[in-house]
């Protein structure tokens, strides 16, 4: 079968928070599909070692260490590339970070922070993203949401509004940039192997919880969100737009 419908070739990924777990797994299974990488994180040192990872590995790949709750950071990487030449063809929002405590123990800042991480970023680097897709008339925008888009769970309230949010402002870039040949649409990773869930899966009671009620009866592994990445930023999605992808083992199905 031919697989020219997902072939990323001659198209440039700018995956926020790709130094490792899920944007890095994505951002593999972009490079191996054909696309240069632009990978990001707020450490410099592990998006260096990445960038000298993937180039060994025979992949074209470029860094852009910013913090993307740094609006200022983000507008000045986007001038260098205008001035480089770069162009942004798909962008995966995928920086994000989790705070468990209990909803009236959170003060306003620890609010704000996971709100600006997981999705005020999203905005702001899809509209500077979009301002540039949009003259060129194509462009496939990916954010990554949670089962938090859909379901709550006790002790991460800041998280479950801001992935709500991200489903709801995918529809929004829908709706806006469509005319503008641009798909926005958004991934939903279950519980999925990275740094991000440590505290929860050497927690036995979650960790039967979890295999209680996970049809799959196992975690998800990072790699297993390529495919609909990959579906996502191909032309195979060129119809495809405000949709949310669940990749869950059918966790959300059993809910
Ligand atoms: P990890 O903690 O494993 O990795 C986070 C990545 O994001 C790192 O590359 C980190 O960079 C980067 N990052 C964090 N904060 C910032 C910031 N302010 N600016 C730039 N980069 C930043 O997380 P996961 O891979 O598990 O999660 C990735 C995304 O997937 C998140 O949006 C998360 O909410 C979502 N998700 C994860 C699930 C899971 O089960 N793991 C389930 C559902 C959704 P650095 O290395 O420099 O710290």
């Amino acid at each position: 079968m031919s697989t020219a419908l997902f072939d990323l070739s001659g198209r440039t990924a700018l995956v926020t928070g790709s130094s490792r777990g899920l944007g890095r797994a994505i951002a593999e299974g972009m490079a191996k599909a054909g696309a240069r990488l632009i990978i990001n994180g707020v450490d410099p040192a592990r998006v260096e070692t990445a960038v000298a990872e993937f180039r060994a590995a025979g992949h074209k790949a470029d860094g852009a260490a910013f913090d993307v709750t740094d609006e200022a950071a983000i507008v000045a990487t986007f001038e260098r590339f205008d001035r480089e030449g770069i162009a942004v063809d798909i962008l995966v929002n995928n920086a994000g970070i989790q705070r468990r405590k209990p909803l009236v123990e959170f003060t306003t800042d620890e609010w704000r922070k996971v709100i600006e991480t997981n999705l005020t970023s999203a905005f702001v680097i899809g509209r500077e993203a979009a301002k540039r897709m949009i003259p060129r008339k194509r462009g496939k925008i990916v954010n990554i949401g949670s089962l938090g888009s859909e379901l709550a769970r006790p002790t991460i309230a800041p998280y479950t509004a801001a992935k709500g949010g991200i489903r709801n402002l995918t529809r929004s870039m829908a709706v806006e940039w469509a005319q503008s040949g641009i798909q926005a649409n958004a991934i939903g990773p279950g519980y999925m192997l990275t740094d991000m869930n440590e505290a929860l899966m050497s927690n036995p009671d979650f960790n039967n919880w979890l295999m209680s009620r996970i049809p799959s009866k196992r975690w998800g592994k990072p790699d297993e969100l390529v495919g609909a990445a990959i579906f996502l930023a191909s032309e195979a999605s060129n119809y495809v737009n405000g949709q949310i992808i669940y990749v869950d083992g059918g966790m959300l199905a059993a809910m």
